[in-house]
């Protein structure tokens, strides 16, 4: 049950047909870890947890430098040398204040993603490298919850929901863990700061859709944009049949 406050607060959200109070009442159950409050993650959080989601695990072990100001929206000049999760969470906490929180302040080991992955309904991949991706992908795998990743850089961006338990690959389908060269980073090519605003809120986007049941969640595609033209397309994705991360759950 909602009370007065929640239906105020949440009305233009619970006036979607298909969202409804059910819908609401789904996300204040919901808990979603993000792993990386950077580019991604500062505009994906916020909008999670104004939309209502119940509860936010927030993981980075970097600190707020000042380059980071130019795109990373949660995180302000003050709060220059604090770490980024704990920096976010002061940041949502000012937007809404009924959000439970935790945030893990350091870069977390593939035990800590499964045991983090283990206690929540969604993960969010906001890292910007692909040893933490890969770690990533298997916890929430090991867990069952579905994986919603973005990458972005220069004037482009992609996004996916990875979620083989209820079928369509994962991430490790797509890359070969070892082979790729580093991920092409912010820090050496550039990035254009809405950009990551715009993928940020996309994941958080598709998080609501699978928390809430609401839409057609990314399982499957993937949404490719360069802004520099706003050339959009969408591609979909097939499991791997061999794929070392995720094929036992085809086996079964
Ligand atoms: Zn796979």
């Amino acid at each position: 049950m909602l009370s007065d406050a929640q239906l105020l607060r949440y009305n233009r959200q619970i006036l979607l047909h298909d969202f409804d109070v059910a819908g609401q009442e789904r996300l204040l159950q919901s808990r979603v870890l993000v792993v990386g409050l950077g580019g991604l993650g500062c505009p994906a959080a916020l909008y999670l947890a104004a939309a209502g989601v119940g509860s936010l695990v927030l993981a980075d072990g970097d600190v707020v430098e000042e380059s980071n100001l130019q795109r990373q929206i949660a995180h302000t000049e003050e709060d220059i040398g604090r770490n980024k999760a704990v920096s976010a969470a002061a940041a949502i906490a000012a937007i809404n204040p009924a959000t439970a929180l935790r945030t893990m302040t350091r870069a977390l080991s593939a035990d800590d993603m499964v045991e983090c992955a283990a206690s929540v309904d969604l993960v969010l991949d906001a890292t910007d490298n692909y040893a933490a991706r890969f770690a990533l992908n298997r916890a929430c795998i090991a867990a069952a919850v579905p994986l919603v990743s973005a990458a972005a850089v220069r004037s482009e961006g992609q996004l996916s929901v990875f979620d083989p338990m209820r079928g369509g690959p994962c991430y490790r389908c797509l890359y070969t863990e070892g082979k790729s060269d580093e991920m092409p980073s912010c820090s050496d090519s550039g990035v254009l700061a809405p950009l990551v605003g715009m993928f940020g809120s996309l994941q958080a986007m598709e998080a609501l859709k699978i928390l809430a049941c609401f839409g057609e969640p990314l399982r499957g595609r993937v949404l490719v944009m360069d802004l520099r033209s706003m050339a959009v397309r969408q591609l979909t994705l097939a499991p791997q049949p061999d794929c070392p991360d995720c094929s036992q759950l085809r086996r079964k």
